[in-house]
């Protein structure tokens, strides 16, 4: 019985992308040509890294993922995309926004080098040692309700720290998110993809700011992802994307609904086929 149950949890925890699958395919990706850079750090200082293939000159697209600790699926999903990406158009990925997030999914408070953290962690996961669900980043904010677009206005936000939801002190309090700013502001992209997990929809616009609907159709077309409006939506980086550049940035949530979060792995080669296009329709958008 003891041996039975330990070759599950291996079995198990083989199935995780890992922080290390991640380091290898970069390697990949630079033998490759793509250009890999980091551009800043999480508050653990683990360096946050970014891709970029193609031309600087044109229209640029950016993508992120991972941006929430439980949907780490969608690391090795952009991976692929990126692995496959040809095109001459500029492409800029930061595969793993919330390293540490996705860490502590995946390890649990071993992940966490400090006493006091770990103790602060615990008690903002209701005193569970299951970090499974856990969303946020390791000062449990919530990254992707703490950027400036109405924030702290959403329906399900808090103002203490919890496994999801937490906003944060103030706009931009959190170094994973200054980092995505940064590059954005640098490289002024003209469509971004935020890829979340699950449900198989895409979000697009921002309260009354709805730009370039025919890309957002097309992309909704390749999925096979119906696109919805996110009258609601605060805090967000789709949120705060769409209304300080008025581009098309749209918030792709793939994998079915009635899976568990770590079950979504399983599912990425039928994922990527759905996502297989999404980045050269999004880069002819960009021009
Ligand atoms: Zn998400």
């Amino acid at each position: 019985m003891q041996n039975h149950t330990s070759n599950c949890v291996c079995i198990y925890l083989t199935m995780y992308y890992t922080l290390d699958n991640l380091q290898n395919d970069l390697d990949i990706l630079a033998s490759q040509g793509a250009e890999i850079f980091d551009i800043g750090y999480t508050l653990l200082g683990r360096p946050i890294p970014c891709i970029f293939k193609g031309s600087k000159t044109d229209g640029q697209t950016l993508l992120h993922a991972s941006i929430h600790a439980r949907e780490w699926v969608t690391t090795p999903l952009v991976i692929e995309m990126m692995k496959n990406y040809d095109g001459a158009y500029g492409v800029w990925c930061v595969p793993m926004v919330n390293i540490d997030g996705v860490l502590l999914v995946q390890q649990g408070l071993s992940s966490i080098p400090e006493q006091s953290l770990k103790d602060f962690l615990l008690s903002a996961n209701g005193g569970s040692q299951d970090f499974s669900l856990w969303k946020a980043n390791a000062r449990a904010v919530d990254l992707n309700v703490n950027f400036n677009a109405r924030w702290g206005e959403g329906a399900q936000n808090v103002f203490s720290p919890a496994p999801a939801n937490y906003v944060g002190q103030h706009p931009f309090s959190e170094y994973e998110n200054m980092a995505l700013r940064d590059l954005t502001e640098r490289i002024k992209p003209s469509v971004t993809l935020s890829y979340h997990a699950k449900g198989n929809v895409i979000y697009k616009g921002f309260g009354c700011v709805d730009p370039n609907l025919d890309c957002a159709q097309k992309i909704s077309d390749s999925t096979g992802y119906p696109l919805l409006n996110s009258y609601n939506s605060a805090g967000g980086y789709k949120d705060w994307y769409v209304a300080t550049f008025q581009k098309l940035g749209l918030t792709v949530e793939v994998g079915d609904e009635s899976l568990s979060y770590n079950e979504l792995i399983n599912f990425l080669p039928q994922i990527y086929q759905q996502n297989k296009d999404v980045l050269n329709i999004a880069t002819q958008c960009a021009q």
